[in-house]
């Protein structure tokens, strides 16, 4: 193997490719673009191009892509070779500036949610600089953002890059009224842990549930499940720790920093970490290091599923997304500081993330809501749907002293006066680690942690850079202009904790008598399913907020509205139409034939004598044959609530059907299914069970 050092990011044009292969007013002006937004001229974008090319051509890349996040969730490219025919019969390899700013896949079938009925059909894709090309298999690929011709974003990116932009503007303004005159940017950074599980590819295939939907739809309680705790951080099995190793490689060479990876709690469950890096650049590297990974698997003979809850009764997979905020001077927002002003800064910051996490607790969980992670939020696994925060005992401590103008109890003996020296330090490390809140402050980010383990962390990062930079307006109109700043300061923050302190929660997360308090005592948010969630992106408080940061249009909330519960349908039925399959050619016939063999032989062994009584038998044949009606039944009842949907008026509609129906009669099949299960012969039943699954791969 090469050596990690040459290897990493040798399938990157990034910018020690860049520095090399340009000339010094080329780097330059490209260098600018990257940093500052700066527009590229088309001489440049010419050089740049014929760089990349050269360089993507002695890499062993034939063709071309611009490399986009359409709304699907996944990314998607259209691949185009680099040749252009030469007079003298052969080819030469050519790639424009104007080729590499600007692309026209054809759009129309990715979903638009109504976006395209209202303007242009067809949609392009322009060239974001910030997140470098690389080369995947044999294509340059080209980061891009994805927009109708009207402008309306059609990706996942343009609003991301937006919300960006949005958090930079409002942090500068409360930089300036700490003086701090000299910084140029703030960027929000994140890293994201992705848990998934790996199973044997010959055992997915038999199983069309996983081919078909990425999670199994049947299967009995395995004798052994993860109960004893010996799976998480334990020995990486061989074939496990081959992938592992293959799979680093992979994202090394893709220049992505991943870091840690360890055994998760399921039985076959694991966790990739990178280190943290810029927003926009860790949502490219989390899709690509999605796509790799499954890649990765089949070399291996393995399937990598990212499904939220591929197995009932496990626990499922999600995403932490470990957020904070820089300065371009490096200095972190989220860190407690090393003087009393910096104090005051860094409480001035968590205040504005406690007020945006509050404020807009309906749209953090909107950004994470699909079918798929229905099973986890609130589904007796944590974390619940209800958004809160955890600050640990110490900034909590802080906070309290600072509402109630007390004395701190904490190392020193004193009261909360901000911006003067009586401020405490704090101690970096006494977080403690609450790993049920869906929020919490680690030291110095944030982990959010209800993203399921397939979503794209575009969506949750937009919503939270965007109510974060809302939180810093208000802050910023308030102080810009007062004549005794530190009052106001201390003020304001005593009035965001008495008014937010409901969505601070420092205990268990996963039990029962939290969801009441949270719901019946502080007013919070539960939206259990999808379908509960995502109609409020359309509150008016939302659309205000997050169309006066221009992060998105009305006609884009629309349009995510509707692709947002599309998907949630398609996804439902999709999974009831596989059970039905399912039920009706694989189980049943299983469960019959197996009832059938059972009495044929009642018969030879009656046949030999009266004394046989067949007690055994007999009783299984009538409880299996009475499984089997029941299993036709509940079949009927799913078919019958998926043809009741049909009669839908419009997409919110349908979606309640399909939780309040379709999710219910598809709980009761899987009942008599795995009932049947447990009763019939293992060589009957007709496809991998969750132990061979679970167990399987060593
Ligand atoms: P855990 O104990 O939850 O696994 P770690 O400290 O190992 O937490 O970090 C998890 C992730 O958080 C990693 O991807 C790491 O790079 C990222 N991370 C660390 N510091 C920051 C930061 N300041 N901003 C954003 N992400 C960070
Ligand atoms: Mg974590």
């Amino acid at each position: 193997m090469a050596m990690v050092k040459e290897q990493f990011g040798s399938l990157v044009f990034d910018d020690r490719v860049m520095k090399a292969s340009l000339d010094g007013k080329a780097y330059a002006s490209l260098k600018k673009t990257i940093d500052e937004g700066k527009e590229l001229d088309l001489t440049v974008a010419n050089a740049v191009a014929a760089a990349m090319k050269d360089w993507a051509v002695a890499h062993g890349a034939t063709h071309y892509t611009h490399w986009f996040q359409p709304l699907t969730g996944v990314t998607a490219e259209k691949h185009d070779s680099f040749i252009t025919p030469a007079p003298d019969g052969g080819v030469i390899m050519e790639f424009s500036g104007k080729e590499l700013i600007k692309g026209e896949p054809d759009a129309s079938s990715f979903p638009s949610g109504g976006l395209r009925a209202t303007f242009e059909a067809r949609g392009y894709t322009a060239w974001d600089p910030t997140s470098y090309a690389f080369i995947k298999g044999k294509t340059l690929c080209i980061p891009t953002a994805f927009c109708s011709y009207g402008g309306e974003a059609l990706d996942k990116k343009t609003p991301l890059l937006r919300s960006m932009e949005a958090l930079n503007v409002q942090a500068l303004r409360i930089l300036k009224l700490f003086g701090n005159d000299t910084v140029k940017r703030v960027t929000s950074s994140v890293g994201p842990e992705q848990e998934y599980f790996l199973v044997d590819r010959e055992m997915y295939n038999k199983r069309k549930d996983l081919v078909y939907t990425g999670r199994t739809l049947f299967g009995a309680k395995p004798p052994k499940g993860q109960e004893m705790d010996d799976h998480y951080f334990g020995v990486i099995k061989p074939r496990v720790a081959a992938y592992m190793e293959d799979l680093n490689e992979e994202l090394w060479k893709l220049g992505i920093l991943a870091k840690t990876e360890h055994n998760e709690v399921a039985p076959a469950q694991h966790e990739l970490a990178p280190i943290y890096t810029t927003t926009n650049i860790a949502t490219d590297h989390n899709q690509l290091t999605m796509e790799i990974m499954q890649k990765v698997a089949a070399k291996h003979g393995l399937v990598c599923l990212l499904h939220e809850k591929p197995f009932a009764g496990v626990n499922g997979s999600g995403k932490h997304n470990n957020w904070s905020i820089a300065t371009d001077a490096g200095q972190n927002l989220l860190s407690p500081g090393e003087t009393p002003y910096e104090n005051a800064q860094f409480l001035l910051f968590l205040c504005a993330v406690i007020k945006a996490v509050d404020d807009y607790q309906d749209l953090l969980r909107i950004s994470v809501a699909t079918a798929g992670n229905d099973h986890r939020l609130g589904a007796n696994e944590a974390p619940p749907a209800v958004v809160s925060i955890f600050l640990g005992d110490e900034l909590n401590a802080v906070l309290e002293a600072i509402e109630n103008d007390a004395p701190y109890q904490g190392t020193k003996k004193t009261t909360m006066k901000l911006g003067s020296d009586v401020l405490p330090k704090f101690n970096r490390d006494t977080t403690d680690r609450n790993r049920t809140s869906p929020f919490a402050f680690t030291g110095n980010k944030f982990e959010f942690r209800m993203l399921g383990s397939s979503n794209s962390i575009a969506c949750a990062n937009i919503m939270l850079n965007t109510a974060v930079a809302e939180s810093l307006k208000i802050y910023a109109d308030r102080l810009e202009g007062v004549t005794d700043f530190e009052t106001a300061l201390h003020d304001m923050i005593k009035k965001t904790i008495k008014e937010h302190k409901r969505i601070i929660f420092n205990g268990n997360g996963y039990d029962d008598s939290w969801i009441k308090e949270a719901t019946e005592k502080r007013g919070l948010c539960n939206y259990r399913t999808t379908a509960d969630a995502v109609p409020h992106i359309l509150d008016q408080k939302n659309m205000d907020m997050l169309m006066s940061h221009g992060v998105f249009t009305e006609a884009e909330l629309k349009s995510r509205y509707e692709i947002t519960l599309e998907n949630y349908c398609k996804t439902v039925i999709i999974e009831a139409n596989t059970m039905v399959d399912m039920a009706k050619k694989q189980i049943l016939p299983a469960v019959s034939a197996y009832a059938a063999d059972l009495a044929e032989s009642v018969g030879k062994k009656l046949a030999l004598g009266t004394d046989i009584a067949c007690k055994y038998e007999k009783e299984a044949v009538k409880k299996l044959s009475i499984l089997c009606d029941k299993i036709d039944e509940a079949t009927d009842a799913l078919e019958d609530a998926l043809v009741k949907i049909k009669s839908a008026e419009d997409i919110g509609e349908e979606s309640e059907m399909i939780r309040d129906t379709v999710l219910a009669a598809m709980s009761e099949l899987r009942v008599v299914c795995d009932e049947a299960e447990t009763m019939t012969a293992e060589k009957y039943w007709p496809f991998p069970t969750y132990g061979d699954l679970l167990f399987g791969v060593r």
